[in-house]
């Protein structure tokens, strides 16, 4: 049985993700999930998921912040070719807070390639993490339009009012360290039953209190600060979510 697992990490943009996967064993973590954000990233998600079998899982799939960098016919062929190998299509989804994104046609643009890579998912039977930043309606939209098997809106701190739509839809809601200072993101907390909450770090992300980035070993303090939002205790945290990730991801027994 798992104890823990970090369900979204960028193990691309670390350093020495060596390094990083021997400190968050040691921690206790006993699986991520390394989504891509780009085709580069999304290969070399796979290639350290390959070092690690059945302890980095990988997810393929291109983030809204580079929808200008890829050719969109690339990134979609990309994805359905590598989908196999993955256990999910991620990270995806829209952002219109981006200052690039403000003009309609790059928004219209994101829209083309959630959508097609959400299709691609709906193809490949895959779970699909989404990015919702202020596309938090569209987003959720997108997703009723195909008929994947599962979808978490990772660290959604959005309204209720769609997160209740999201919970109702039967999709999973992820928190992140911001659960320990960020309002919108704790009161998501607060408002999402356990059984449909997975942690995550989405590291590398830069913690301000502690004046370095993150690693998947800081999904400890994910786990405190939910089970301090919820009332319960931590290791319930850690139990509860896991399943909801391994169930998500329909991932092997360890
Ligand atoms: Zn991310």
């Amino acid at each position: 049985m798992r104890r823990l697992m970090d369900s979204h990490v960028h193990l691309d943009g670390m350093g020495d993700p060596e390094a990083v996967i021997g400190r968050a064993r040691a921690a206790g973590v006993d699986a991520v999930v390394a989504v891509g954000g780009n085709l580069e990233s999304s290969a070399r998600a796979l290639e350290i998921a390959e070092l690690h079998p059945c302890y980095v899982f990988p997810a393929v799939g291109v983030h809204p912040a580079d929808v200008l960098k890829v050719d969109l016919s690339e990134a979609l062929a990309y994805v359905g070719e590598n989908a196999a190998r993955a256990v999910a299509v991620g990270e995806i989804g829209l952002d219109y807070a981006y200052g690039f994104a403000r003009p309609p046609e790059v928004r219209e643009r994101m829209r083309a390639l959630y959508r097609g890579l959400l299709e691609v998912a709906e193809a490949q039977g895959l779970p699909v993490a989404v990015h919702s930043r202020s596309a938090y309606g569209d987003a959720l939209a997108g997703l009723r339009e195909v008929d994947v098997p599962g979808a978490v809106f990772h660290w959604y701190d959005g309204p209720v009012h769609v997160l209740r739509d999201i919970l109702d839809a039967g999709y999973y809601v992820s928190a992140t360290p911001a659960a320990r200072y960020s309002r919108g993101h704790m009161e998501v907390v607060r408002e999402t039953p356990l059984e449909r909450l997975l942690v995550e770090t989405d590291s590398p992300v830069h913690l301000r209190d502690l004046g370095r980035m993150s690693e998947p070993a800081d999904v400890r303090l994910t786990v405190d600060a939910v089970a301090e939002l919820k009332g319960v205790e931590p290791e319930e945290v850690a139990r509860v979510s896991t399943l909801n990730a391994e169930t998500l991801f329909r991932l092997p027994a360890p």
